[in-house]
């Protein structure tokens, strides 16, 4: 089934024709109205266009608005019968201004993240800036986790956000493991990557990394095989029950996810790399071939 979102005429437009549709401060202002009329519940409101004019609140004269309106019905506005709604591309835009993504600043200081760096026993710390979500060694510069985020993560205590940040990411790790683009759902092509032959910086931090790359919006992620695994039902399985869980403890508590010290190259034509767990005195080998998938 294909969903759609929600409009019957022909809408398509080039990125720089979206963005330039967007670039006012007029258009903006109706995107955030009708957005904020909606609330957090219940189906996209339709405002008339005298309602429309009155809430946005701009000083310019119903003819100019409606100049402007009609720019954005279409592509980001649904004309209906009782007036003007907010189609979903344009309530995913307005969610993201919201996030703050494009205009806010957060501030967020390092701090430890309770966990002991797996080379160098230094204290392992969060940090945040320029977007970037970073967990790594405060001594040898280790990195464990690396993410995008917006900056509304920055509300609640250390241990609220820690939380929220191994869930955010999991998310999209879930979907990266399984081959899935987080962004654009589209399909990944796999290829591991040996840490010595890449040139680039923290390549020598493992010794094989699980490259995963979209064709259709050049999202890539690079990751080790223990993290790439994650979500193998056998491991979940294998942990729960030996009383951990894999699903909830943050990834940086996982040695077997970041770090290679129980992943063994057996053969890299065709691949073959396995992955060997321990808990509570028991092993667990699951061997992978070069599209991750178990083999054994
Ligand atoms: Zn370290
Ligand atoms: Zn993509």
């Amino acid at each position: 089934m294909l969903i759609s979102d929600g409009g019957t005429a022909d809408t398509s437009l080039t990125s720089q024709k979206a963005f330039a549709i967007l670039g006012n401060e007029y258009r903006a202002e109706i995107i955030r109205t009708l957005g904020d009329e909606q609330g957090t519940e219940g189906p996209r409101p339709v405002l008339s266009f005298s309602e429309l004019y009155s809430k946005s609140g701009v000083d310019i004269g119903t003819s100019q608005f409606n100049y402007h309106l009609q720019k954005l019905v279409g592509p980001f506005i649904d004309k209906t019968e009782d007036g003007y709604r907010l189609r979903y591309r344009a309530v995913t835009l307005y969610r993201t201004i919201l996030a703050g993504t494009y205009t806010r600043e957060a501030y967020i200081e390092d701090f430890k993240v309770g966990v002991d760096c797996y080379y160098c026993d230094a204290p392992i710390e969060a940090r945040y800036a320029d977007r970037r979500f970073t967990i790594l060694c405060s001594e040898c510069g280790q990195e464990y986790s690396d993410t995008t985020a917006p900056p509304s993560i920055d509300e609640g205590d250390h241990d609220a956000l820690l939380n929220r940040m191994d869930q955010y990411i999991r998310h999209r790790i879930l979907a990266f493991s399984k081959g899935v683009c987080s962004i654009c759902a589209n399909e990944l092509r796999t290829q591991f990557l040996i840490g010595d032959d890449l040139a680039v910086p923290g390549s020598e931090q493992l010794d094989v990394f699980v490259h995963r790359s979209c064709d259709h919006c050049g999202a890539q992620q690079y990751m080790s095989v223990g993290l790439s695994l994650l979500y193998n039902s056998s491991l979940i399985a294998f942990f729960q029950e030996r009383d951990l869980d894999v699903t909830t403890t943050p990834t940086w508590e996982l040695e077997f996810a970041m770090t290679d010290r129980f992943v063994d190259i057996r053969s890299s034509d065709p691949w073959k790399i396995a992955l060997c767990v321990e808990q509570g005195g028991d092993e667990l080998e699951l061997v992978v071939d070069g599209d991750l998938t178990v083999l054994d």
